[in-house]
């Protein structure tokens, strides 16, 4: 018998790019993600479904065992902490770099700084290591904005090209992690469903490495 595996990926950027790496490892989809609005989308294999939701909630659908695998930014695992989760492949995909940016004249003098992030768990373990003490001030979004109209100092953010940056006047100035989409796996069903899940992996990281070529 086997048993059903459900993956759990991210709509957007990181979906676009898992899918070409599963039509490697034999599994493509039925439902055509564009235009159904089913959260549950069936793959050409029985035993296969991929649950389509947002990029933060992949780890903890993972955790608690709602999926037995997933796809998802190194960024989100950061700030999730990993608790139940092994992480067993890179996916090579959607790399960009976790920075600290700011103004170019931004972080002068030795008062403490206001950072502004999404990545508060990230950001506050990078200053930590440092032994500085900054203000951390929690945003959802647009952090590009924060230096701009005198919200905080700096930003902790993702940056690809540097554009969004640039546009916006800022400069990348440390680089905190390097980041790329990994797949994660849930403790039991690592041990429950084993031959299965193990077999994905394989397949998975084959395809990694055919893609890097
Ligand atoms: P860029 O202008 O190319 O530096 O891209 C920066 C913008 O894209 C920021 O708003 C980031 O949050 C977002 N971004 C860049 N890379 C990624 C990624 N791999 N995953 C998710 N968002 C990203």
């Amino acid at each position: 018998m086997t048993d059903t595996l459900t993956i759990a990926v991210s709509k957007g950027r990181i979906f676009k790019d898992t899918r070409p790496l599963l039509a490697r490892a034999g599994i493509e989809l039925r439902d055509d993600p564009d235009t159904s609005r089913k959260l549950i989308l069936d793959t050409n294999q029985d035993n296969v479904k991929i649950v389509l939701i947002r990029a933060t909630d992949v780890p903890t659908y993972v955790q608690y065992g709602a999926a037995d695998l997933g796809v998802t930014g190194k960024d989100v695992l950061m700030e999730h902490g990993g608790a139940g989760l092994y992480e067993p492949l890179d996916l090579n995909i959607a790399r960009c770099k976790l920075m600290v940016a700011g103004k170019p004249d931004a972080a002068a003098g030795n008062r403490r700084l206001r950072i502004a992030t999404k990545y508060v768990e990230a950001t506050r373990r990078y200053y930590a290591a440092q032994g500085k003490q900054v203000e951390i001030i929690k945003l959802y979004g647009s952090m590009e904005l924060a230096p701009l109209v005198g919200l905080a100092d700096l930003i902790v953010d993702l940056v690809d090209t540097g554009n969004t940056l640039k546009a916006n006047g800022l400069v990348p100035l440390t680089h905190i992690a390097d980041i790329s989409s990994r797949l994660i796996v849930n403790k039991a069903s690592m041990k429950m469903k084993h031959a299965q899940v193990q077999r994905f992996i394989e397949q998975m990281r084959a395809a990694v490495q055919e893609q890097r070529g």
